[in-house]
């Protein structure tokens, strides 16, 4: 979804590896991929947890780009004391059910400091329109549906009761995982709060199919987030990337999982996973 918009104008996403350790940008290889052509610079604070934005805001500065960062996994996260899409010019938000903070139905947010793009994006979502009827932009229809925000104003008041509960559930995995060989447990970087949309743990040495079969026979749900690197996705063939380039999101995408986190997971449910994991 994040290359996707960048493509749809015409750009080329240009992509850089994953710090292992957080499976963000590693912030030390955008530099050297900076060029004549370059924009904007788009960090995914995924997870949950917030990318380091004291670099890449550094990056910005010298080199005089953008920042859009992607917040659909991280609404609520903070880095050094802001929100996470409070940093950069845009932040962008999804309401997509399965989120931190989900609709009924799709939705979105932008957020921005930027008085003249908080405008032109409220201009673009709606066809292109400032005034009703008179065009000026080629827009499209994106606005959110009322119903959506109706059930977002009441969901919105229980986000921060929400993240202290995933937290909570995370720092359990955290502690009660940590001594299984097997298992990496996921780092979080200084001065940061991340809201763990997902909670994602590395298997080391282990067929993850097979474990993934035997916690979903015993009624555990798990998921690969994500099966494809990037690079490798159909959509962007054109962009020449091959196998091979970037050899930590590759590895990433064969040895991750994520595990059951949501604020409702019971500490009963929670405990069936781990003994689970323990034992398998
Ligand atoms: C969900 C998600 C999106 C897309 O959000 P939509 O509301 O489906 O447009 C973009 N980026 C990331 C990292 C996401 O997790």
């Amino acid at each position: 979804a994040t290359t996707v918009t960048i493509a749809a104008l015409g750009a080329n996403p240009v992509f850089i590896d994953i710090n292992p350790d957080t499976y963000n940008n590693h912030v030390n290889k955008i530099q050297e991929k900076i060029t004549d052509k370059t924009k904007a610079i788009m960090p995914v604070h995924l997870f949950g947890q917030p990318a380091e934005m004291n670099k890449i805001m550094e990056l910005s500065q010298k080199y005089n780009l953008k920042v859009i960062e992607d917040c659909a996994q991280s609404i609520g996260a903070e880095y050094h004391g802001k929100k996470a899409g409070s940093i950069g010019d845009i932040g962008c938000y999804s309401f997509f059910p399965s989120k931190n903070l989900g609709a009924y139905g799709d939705g979105g947010m932008l957020t921005s400091n930027n008085f003249g793009f908080a405008e032109k994006a409220r201009i673009l979502r709606q066809h292109g329109a400032k005034i009703k009827y008179y065009h000026d932009e080629l827009g499209v229809n994106s606005r959110l549906d009322t119903l959506q925000a109706a059930i977002l104003n009441v969901k919105s008041k229980y986000l921060p009761e929400w993240q202290e509960k995933r937290r909570s559930i995370a720092y359990k995995y955290n502690k009660e995982l940590a001594n299984i060989e097997y298992i990496v447990t996921p780092k979080e970087i200084d001065n940061c709060y991340s809201v763990y949309h997902q909670y994602t743990i590395r298997l080391v040495g282990k067929n993850r199919n097979q474990i993934q079969e035997q916690l979903k026979d015993n009624g555990v749900q798990t998921m690969i987030y994500y099966p494809v690197p990037l690079h490798l996705q159909k959509i962007h063939q054109s962009l020449g990337y091959k196998l091979g380039d970037f050899p930590e999101s590759e590895k990433a995408s064969n040895e991750v999982l994520s595990l059951p986190i949501f604020p409702e997971l019971t500490e009963e449910e929670q405990n069936k996973v781990i003994g689970l994991l323990k034992t398998i």
